[in-house]
């Protein structure tokens, strides 16, 4: 007889803890198969310590496959689910090859993503704290600032490389926070050249205290304890927009700066946009049964779904998006899964967090634990003996473990590893009176106006200035890429302006090998 097959896409806290639970109630009875866009499980309120240098990236994570023996685990992509023929659509493979899979019963647990598109430049010109590879690319972001501010003659560049900003209060962002924090005090003693004077950090907070979840004087106390370690915290304050210089605020402040780490700003991702279900506050309704309202055979978990607490109508419940949720939600749905293919009633969620902790870095941290308030060092302590206790999988325990126990007695490591998953060609956003590009830079590529106004300085051999107003449509930088030279001409933003930049290695490539486009070039410089 066919087994019943349940499709778990998603390999995050709902998506990994389900299928955990569901083979371990009933074994080889029900096939599972479980289908994540990566190969690894990631413990997601650790990466502010893989940003931080703490932790080195891999040892945090955890392969699908050692923690779920007899799920099957498939590393693709979904994109769309057929609910008639009962088959999610993924892509698989480096060719990105179309594929159905059969379900019988589909759990959706693909968490949220990073939706920024409500504050012009934040897409482009802040670093967002999703998942390893934003953590990973954080840390190699702070290490190229610092190096850089040691370096340069020029006061604004030095001024704008140790600024750093992390807009959101929240769990997310504090912590953040935090942990630069400590990495940039600890790696301060590297650069002779860098003053601890010269740094500034500032946090962003809509709201009128940090950690509003917490009770106020715990959020007191994170703020006192922000503020002892230089962090300037600019409370009632939300982000506007962002340019490659520089973050403005709602009350019309500007901050120069390269760095602006945003833990704000959730949304559905294009998958979850997909689907032939009606979001509710930019999630899944489900019923408290975990079924996706309305559609049979389909239910979701975890920051993706709206579930709620309670029947009451004038005022609904719903559960928040924290790790601690989803794993209760998963093991509420195990059991339902199981029940469903039993003919036995399902079971209504239920849960009350036993508590909540947020570390600050700096050994110091603050916890609610049973009604309990806790803060300082004992919050910090009982933070991290909680995490690895939750941590799935011996071995990452025994790695986290000893990534914390050589931390507190070696030196954090600077090495700068350049990054590469930046995209080559891009946009990018400048205010007015911002420096695009000064005399004697190596060239970052091809640029093109998209919109706005540019001066354009021109340093003529003789020592005249030659200057002209680029427009959209403008182009520069070919010949400079051409002749392999430093630019020449210093380039300011008149007004807001919003360029594309096609990155060197790729513009030389094109130009190589497109020969219109070469022709095109070569006849314009003439
Ligand atoms: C920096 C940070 C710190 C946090 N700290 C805490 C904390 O201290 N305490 C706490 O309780 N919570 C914390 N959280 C929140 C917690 O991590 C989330 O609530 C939890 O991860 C939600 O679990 P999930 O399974 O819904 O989503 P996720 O854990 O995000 O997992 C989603 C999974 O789905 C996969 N996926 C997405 N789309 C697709 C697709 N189309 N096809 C295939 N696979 C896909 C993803 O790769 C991922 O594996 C923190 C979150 C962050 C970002």
């Amino acid at each position: 007889m066919r087994k019943t097959k349940v499709v778990i896409v998603g390999g995050g806290f709902g998506g990994m803890f389900t299928a955990r639970k569901l083979h371990k109630l009933c074994g080889e009875d029900l096939e599972i198969e479980l289908i994540s866009k990566i190969n690894y499980f990631v413990f997601q309120p650790l990466l502010p310590e893989v940003a931080a240098g703490t932790l080195n990236a891999q040892d945090a994570v955890t392969p699908l496959r050692n923690l779920l023996s007899g799920v099957h685990v498939r590393l693709a992509e979904v994109t769309a689910v057929d609910l008639e023929a009962k088959q999610v659509i993924l892509l698989q493979g480096q060719k990105k090859l179309l594929q159905r899979v059969d379900y019988d019963h589909l759990v959706i647990t693909t968490g949220q993503i990073a939706n920024l598109s409500l504050f012009p430049g934040f897409e482009d010109h802040s670093l967002t704290m999703k998942d390893l590879s934003d953590a990973h690319r954080l840390r190699n972001h702070v290490i190229e600032c610092m190096e850089m501010a040691d370096v340069t003659r020029f006061a604004d560049i030095k001024q704008r490389a140790l600024t750093f900003v992390v807009a959101g209060g929240g769990f997310s962002g504090v912590e953040t926070m935090g942990e630069l924090a400590e990495m940039i005090e600890r790696i301060l003693p590297q650069y002779p050249n860098i003053q601890a004077h010269e740094i500034r950090m500032v946090m962003i907070q809509l709201g009128n205290r940090v950690l509003p979840e917490l009770p106020e004087r715990l959020s007191e106390y994170t703020l006192e304890q922000l503020q002892k370690r230089g962090v300037e915290v600019w409370l009632n304050t939300g982000i506007q927009s962002a340019t490659q210089q520089a973050v403005y605020t709602n009350d019309e402040r500007s901050l120069p700066t390269r760095t602006i780490v945003t833990t704000i700003g959730n949304g559905p991702s294009p998958f979850v946009q997909s689907l032939p279900i009606k979001l509710e506050r930019g999630r899944i309704p489900v019923s408290q049964q975990l079924q996706v309202i309305g559609v049979e055979n389909v239910s979701s978990i975890g920051d993706a779904a709206l579930i709620p607490l309670n029947n009451n109508a004038d005022s609904p419940a719903f559960a928040p998006p924290t790790a601690q949720f989803a794993v209760a939600q998963a093991n509420t749905l195990a059991e339902n899964l199981v029940n469903d293919t039993r003919g036995q009633p399902l079971k209504a969620f239920q849960f009350e967090a036993s508590g909540i902790m947020a570390s600050l870095g700096g050994y110091r941290g603050v916890a609610e634990i049973f009604g309990r308030r806790v803060s300082g060092l004992p919050a910090w302590v009982v933070w991290r003996i909680a995490y690895i206790g939750m941590l799935p999988g011996i071995a990452t325990r025994i790695r986290v473990g000893l990534n914390w126990l050589f931390d507190y007695f070696l030196p954090r490591t600077i090495v700068y590893m350049a990054e590469s998953d930046r995209p080559a060609t891009r946009y990018l956003d400048y205010s007015k009176g911002e420096v695009v590009q000064r005399a004697n830079e190596v060239p970052a590529g091809f640029y093109v106006v998209v919109r706005g106004r540019l001066k354009q300085e021109l340093h003529e051999p003789d020592g005249e200035i030659i200057s002209r107003e680029l427009q959209a449509g403008a182009t520069w930088g070919s010949r400079a890429l051409k002749e392999s030279r430093l630019t020449h001409g210093k380039i300011t933003a008149l007004e807001d302006t919003k360029l594309l930049l096609v990155g060197s290695e790729d513009f030389q490539r094109l130009r190589n090998t497109y020969g219109p486009l070469n022709e095109l070039l070569t006849a314009r410089q003439k």
